[in-house]
C-alpha cells in the first residue's frame, strides 16, 4: 500500500505508513479506529487514516496549550519569519501537495496546483501580520489621558474543514491564527487527509515551534471532543449546512467563539445582452470544474429573456464534450467525485428530478472511463425546466450538475436567488453596466461577481457567505480572520500627580 511518504519528496521517515495525527511536533499514531482513504479514480484504498477519539483530542490540545503562552509572547515579526520560510516551502513543494490533493480528492492536477496558490495567497497575507496587528492610539482622550486598543490572540483555537479543499481551506485558518499568536489544532476530512501531514512537517521546517500546529485525524467524535474541550477558545468551521448549524449552536452552548462556513446552492444569472460565448465559458467551468464539489461552484444557470434557448442548446454540446478522466493525466477536464456514496447521492439527485419533471438535457448517469472501471466517475449532467419547487433546485447537490431556470427579467431573476436560502457566490453576465450595479447592490449574497463566475475573494478581502451559508459574525480570512483570532483589549493610562478627590459620577473627558 502507499504511505505518505511514498508520494512526496524528502519526507521524514515518521510519515510512512498510516496516516497518523501530528501532535507536538511528531506523528502519533494512537490506539483508535482506522479508516480507508481512496483514489477515486480507481476506488482502490491508497492508505489508512487514523481516528481520534477524545483522549488523543486531549494530548493534541495540551500540547497547544502548553506551547501557547511562549508563542503568543513571540514579537509578531519573529513570528511572521517562521510563516515566511513555510511560505518559501510551499512554493518549493507545490506540486507535491497538488499530486496529494488529485491522488485523495479526484480533482485535476492543474486544479489542485491553483487550489496550493490560493492557500499560499492567505500565507502571503498571514505574513504581514505585524502591520495586521497594529493597535490605535488616541493621547488625550480627557486632560493627561491616553487610551489605546490592542489586539491579543485567543489561545488555543481549533480549525474543522471539509473534504473539497484539504490545503486552501485549513490555509484559510492556521496561518492567520498561529501568526496571531495563538495555537492551533486542526482536524482535517477523513476523506483526504494527507495534505494536513504535509503541510504540518513544511510548518515545522519553517521552524515554527513544537505544539504550535497539531492535527488530529478523525469524524464526528474528534470534532465533539474539541467543541467540548475548555482549553480551546474559538472554533473555525468550514463543511456543509446542517454540521455548521449544529456546530454554531453546540459552540454557543460551550461559550466558544464560532465561524461556521456552511453549504451553498450558487446562481449565474445571464442577461439577454450578455456575451453568449462568454456566458458558457462561465458556466461551464464553473459548474463541472471540480466535478461541481465546490462551494462556489455555479449549480444553477438563471437565464433571462429570450436567448434562454439557444444558450441551453450550447450548454448541452459543451456538456457533452467534456474531457472526464483521472485527474493525474493531462487534458483531462474533469476527475471524478470523491467517494462512491458521494457518487451514489448525485444520482439519486438526478433521479429525483427526472421524477419531478425536470427536463433532463445531458445525463451523465453511466459513464464509464476505460481502464478506470472502479473509479467513482459521473459524467456532467444537465436539467432545464427546473422550478424552484422542485429537490433539483432547493437542495445543495455538490456534484456535476447544473440546472438551468427561466427568468423574464433582472427583477425576477434577483427576486429568485433572494428567495433561496443559501447566499454563498453568485454571478451575473451581463454587458449594462447600470443592471450590473443593481445587481451588485440588491442581491443578498455574501460574494458577487460581474462577469466573473467563480468571484472567491483574494486573501486581503475574506470569503464568506451570507444566510444559511454561513453561521457567525465573521468572515474567513482578510482582517476579518485577524479580528477572528484576537480580541481587542483597550487600556487607559493617566499618571497623577497628587489627589484629585473621589469621583461620583460617570467619568467624562475633562
Ligand atoms: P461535511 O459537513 O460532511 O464535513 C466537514 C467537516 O465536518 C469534516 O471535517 C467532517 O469530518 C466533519 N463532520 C462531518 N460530520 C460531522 C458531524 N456529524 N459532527 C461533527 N463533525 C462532522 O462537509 P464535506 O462533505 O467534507 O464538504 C462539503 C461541504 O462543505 C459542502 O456542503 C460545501 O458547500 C461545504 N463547503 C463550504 C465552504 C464555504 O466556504 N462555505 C467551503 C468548502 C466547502
Amino acid at each position: 500500500m502507499a504511505t505518505v511518504a511514498d508520494t512526496y519528496t524528502d519526507p521524514p521517515s515518521a510519515h510512512a505508513g498510516d496516516i497518523g495525527h501530528w501532535i507536538g511536533g511528531r506523528i502519533a499514531a494512537g490506539a483508535g479506529r482506522l479508516q480507508d482513504v481512496f483514489n477515486p479514480a480507481t476506488g482502490r484504498v491508497v492508505r489508512r487514516v487514523c481516528m481520534a477519539d477524545a483522549a488523543v483530542v486531549s494530548r493534541a490540545v495540551g500540547a497547544a496549550a502548553a506551547a501557547s503562552p511562549a508563542w503568543a509572547d513571540t514579537p509578531p515579526i519573529r513570528r511572521a519569519r517562521v510563516l515566511n520560510r513555510f511560505l518559501a516551502l510551499l512554493n518549493e513543494h507545490r506540486d507535491d501537495l497538488a499530486k496529494l490533493i488529485t491522488e485523495e480528492h479526484g480533482k485535476v492536477l492543474s486544479d489542485a496546483q491553483g487550489e496550493v496558490m490560493r492557500a499560499i495567497e492567505v500565507v502571503e497575507f498571514a505574513c504581514g501580520i505585524p502591520q495586521l496587528l497594529k493597535g490605535d492610539f488616541t493621547e488625550q482622550v480627557s486632560t493627561g489621558i491616553d487610551n489605546w486598543t490592542m489586539r491579543q490572540p485567543l489561545g488555543v483555537v481549533a480549525g474543522i474543514t471539509p473534504f473539497n479543499f484539504p490545503c486552501m481551506v485549513p490555509c484559510w485558518m492556521f496561518p492567520l491564527a498561529i501568526a496571531a499568536g495563538n495555537t492551533f489544532v486542526l482536524k482535517p476530512s477523513e476523506r483526504d487527509p494527507s495534505a494536513s501531514l504535509l503541510m504540518a512537517d513544511l510548518l515545522q521546517r519553517a521552524g515554527l515551534p513544537d505544539g504550535v500546529f497539531n492535527v488530529v485525524q478523525g469524524d464526528k467524535e474528534a470534532v465533539e471532543s474539541l467543541l467540548a474541550h475548555p482549553d480551546v477558545k474559538a472554533v473555525s468551521f468550514v463543511g456543509s449546512t446542517p454540521i455548521a448549524r449544529h456546530l454554531y449552536q453546540r459552540g454557543a452552548e460551550f461559550g466558544k467563539r464560532v465561524q461556521a462556513l456552511g453549504g451553498a446552492k450558487n446562481h449565474l444569472v445571464v442577461m439577454p445582452d450578455a456575451d453568449v460565448g462568454q456566458a458558457v465559458d462561465g458556466l461551464i467551468g464553473a459548474a463541472y470544474g471540480s466535478a461541481g464539489e465546490r462551494c462556489m461552484a455555479i449549480s444553477v444557470a438563471v437565464l433571462v429573456g429570450e436567448t434562454a434557448d439557444h444558450l441551453v442548446g450550447k450548454l448541452a454540446e459543451r456538456t457533452r464534450a467534456l474531457k472526464i478522466g483521472d485527474g493525474m493525466q493531462p487534458g483531462v477536464e474533469m476527475g471524478p467525485v470523491v467517494t462512491r456514496t458521494a457518487l451514489e447521492r448525485i444520482r439519486h439527485y438526478i433521479d429525483t428530478g427526472v421524477r419531478e419533471g425536470a427536463k433532463l438535457v445531458v445525463d451523465g448517469r453511466g459513464l464509464k472511463v476505460a481502464g478506470h472501471e472502479g473509479g467513482f466517475f459521473l459524467g456532467g449532467t444537465l436539467f432545464d425546466e427546473v422550478r424552484p419547487d422542485m429537490t433539483l433546485y432547493k437542495e445543495e447537490i455538490f456534484g456535476p450538475v447544473l440546472c438551468c431556470v427561466r427568468a423574464a427579467d433582472l427583477e425576477q431573476a434577483i427576486a429568485l436567488v433572494n428567495g433561496h436560502p443559501f447566499a454563498n457566490g453568485v454571478a451575473c453576465y451581463t454587458r449594462d453596466g447600470g443592471a450590473a450595479r443593481e445587481f451588485a447592490r440588491r442581491i443578498e449574497v455574501g460574494m458577487v461577481g460581474i462577469n466573473v463566475p467563480i468571484p472567491v475573494p483574494m486573501a486581503w478581502h475574506g470569503f464568506g457567505g451570507w444566510k444559511s451559508s454561513l453561521f457567525g459574525g465573521m468572515h474567513a480570512y482578510g482582517e476579518e480572520g485577524v479580528r477572528f483570532y484576537t480580541r481587542q483589549k483597550s487600556v487607559m493610562q493617566r499618571w497623577p500627580r497628587g489627589l484629585s478627590g473621589a469621583d461620583f459620577h460617570m467619568p467624562v473627558a475633562k
